[in-house]
């Protein structure tokens, strides 16, 4: 087993060449035929500590097998840290992977970009503070608590106590190594649900060779169906780590993994609707030939259709799903405000990444998951949304070559080089100009205060994040330098001024099926500087449930990375994105909005 487990996730970048580069794996050892993926049939509550770990040990097993046997998507986001005086650690250069795991031999990412592999993961953010490359598969291997010798002959099990992670009962245990064990195998504690004995929570880190060979990591899974736990979040960091000659580290990641059912669900019920109705969007009732403008419409709706749902397939893009709504009511406010009738009308989707982003394809727009996350409050989403609204204005439209199917039937790997629907500048300039004019008539037009600031946050930040604000398919968040000027004298007290919130605050990612829906969290008062932490990354602790359970389906008062999500200063009328926003009135007249 040794040398098995070296799974540097920092490879030092002169010292690394005894090192096995990337990490290596092989096929679990648990020789038990029962642990091979057996179904999890009813068994008899254990009735010692004994029994106990022999059933963790053995549901490791499985759960490990069907971990392996799918191919989720994983991102990794890391912000490498400085001090400062005031605020503790800010943002100091950062990184963005994403790819999908494959675990056909050993523990692998396939990017989704081409540029993106390894070799351009070294360098990057702002110069000298990433000479030391990160190894995207270090981060994938955290979402393993061992993969080769989980066992009593290896682990020395030590109960703790009972606890509770969000609703599950939990029984809580101390892992060490036993001696001569060998290396590379995790120390840390466990967190094993209390009726089937799966292992949901674990936080510790790997023993090797040197301390810097391995980072700490706090890895979740989430209960996506009956008896069946898949790591989802995994968090990292580092505090003063000491490599190479005198160079010293500091860094927080966060991983996460989704899309483990995506592409097959779906069919499958898209295929039995199919079967049940015997019919495929029948057009036959009333159908009238179209003009030639309908017909353009319809080709354009058509190209849209065709790349989201292309996009949905590979997991990028989230299915169809409450988040669209919200966002889509706030469309409404501002089309019903100034008396637009849009046709076809404007559908809203949301991109599964972590990076602020957004586009428009046609009549559809796009907002990337981690640009809602950080928005402050609605009249903030709102102007982004105006923008993008401007761009369906001007008639800024998608290549229609993406309604040719051919278009559409291409690897993974080549999904962001493929799809691209970034803007010209003008375009870009035009469309924030008309977002200025959809505003002033909105109900939003009095609360654009935090909205200028956010604007202006990310700006300032740009050069100590570039990842986070760099888009992979659409534009970056737009400069609407009118908002700038205008707002932000607004707000004077700046203890309730929030800019940003941290990373991950507002939308939960089913990992199963990619299904979004928004984290409430309760309100947390004031806030001191320091704990505003805007764009960072934060720990994640998520609220686990039970497939199935109430719960599970409305996301839970306490479920948040980043517990600000429900923060809404209370001089902000305009509900924050994690609320339902209030639709106007339908009347089409440009009314002042009531509040
Ligand atoms: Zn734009």
């Amino acid at each position: 087993m040794n040398g098995i487990r070296l799974t540097a996730v920092l490879v030092l970048a002169l010292a690394c060449a005894g090192l096995p580069a990337r990490a290596q794996w092989t096929k679990q050892k648990h020789s038990d035929p029962s642990a091979a993926g057996a179904p999890q049939g009813p068994q008899a509550a254990p009735r010692t500590m004994d029994e106990v770990i022999q059933r963790i040990v053995l549901n490791e097993g499985r759960t490990m097998k069907e971990i392996t046997s799918h191919q989720p998507l994983v991102e990794t986001y890391i912000q490498n840290l400085k001090e400062d005086k005031e605020l503790g650690f800010i943002p100091a250069g950062d990184k963005y992977f994403i790819g999908r795991a494959d675990f056909s031999r050993g523990v692998n990412l396939i990017p989704l970009t081409e540029g993106d592999g390894k070799k351009k993961f070294g360098l990057g953010g702002i110069g000298k503070f990433f000479i030391t490359p990160f190894l995207p598969e270090g981060f994938l291997q955290m979402i393993f608590l061992d993969n080769t010798s989980f066992d009593r002959e290896h682990y020395q099990f030590d109960f703790v106590k009972r606890e509770f992670l969000g609703e599950i009962r939990c029984l809580v245990f101390d892992l060490t190594p036993q001696k001569r064990a060998g290396k590379g195998l995790f120390r840390g504690r466990i967190w094993v649900e209390d009726r089937d004995f799966n292992v949901v929570r674990f936080n510790g880190g790997y023993e090797g060779a040197k301390a810097s060979d391995y980072y700490h990591f706090d890895s979740w899974r989430t209960n996506v169906q009956p008896g069946l736990w898949m790591p989802s979040f995994v968090y990292s960091e580092e505090r003063n780590l000491q490599y190479a000659l005198a160079k010293r580290l500091d860094f927080r990641a966060q991983t996460r993994l989704w899309g483990y059912n995506v592409g097959h669900a779906s069919q499958e019920q898209e295929l039995s609707r199919i079967l049940v109705e015997s019919s495929v969007d029948d057009q036959s009732q009333g159908a009238n030939d179209l003009s030639p403008i309908q017909a353009q419409r319809q080709w354009d709706r058509q190209a849209e259709q065709n790349v989201a749902d292309r996009l949905e397939h590979i997991g990028v893009l989230a299915p169809s799903g409450e988040v669209d709504k919200v966002l889509e009511t706030v469309v409404n406010n501002l089309e019903v405000t100034n008396n637009l009738d849009i046709q076809p009308e404007i559908i809203c989707r949301v991109l599964m990444t972590t990076t602020l982003e957004s586009y428009t394809m046609g009549h559809t727009i796009v907002l990337s998951r981690g640009l809602i996350d950080v928005l402050p409050d609605e009249a903030s989403l709102a102007t982004i949304l105006a923008h993008e609204l401007g761009h369906v204005l001007l008639g800024h439209r998608l290549d229609s070559n993406y309604a040719f199917f051919d278009q559409l039937l291409i690897p993974d790997k080549d999904t962001f080089h493929h799809f691209y629907f970034a803007r010209t500048p003008a375009e870009e300039l035009d469309a924030s100009k008309k977002a200025m004019e959809l505003l002033k008539n909105s109900p939003y037009k009095d609360h654009l205060g935090n909205a200028g600031l956010f604007l202006a946050a990310i700006e300032k930040r740009a050069k100590e994040i570039p990842n986070l604000v760099s888009p992979h398919l659409g534009d970056r968040v737009p400069l609407i330098a009118d908002l700038n000027t205008a707002s932000s004298a607004e707000t004077s007290d700046k203890s309730k001024q929030i800019t940003a919130l941290p990373i991950g605050g507002r939308v939960k990612i089913d990992p199963w099926d990619d299904k979004l829906s928004l984290i409430k969290s309760k309100p947390l008062g004031t806030l001191a500087e320091r704990e505003k932490m805007p764009l960072e990354v934060t720990p994640f602790m998520p609220y686990l449930v039970r497939y199935g359970s109430a719960v599970s389906k409305q996301p839970p008062a306490q479920a948040a990375a980043a517990p600000q999500a429900a923060e809404k200063p209370a001089e902000q009328p305009p509900s924050a994105p994690g609320s339902t926003p209030a639709p106007a009135e339908k009347p089409k007249d440009p009314p002042p909005p009531s509040r």
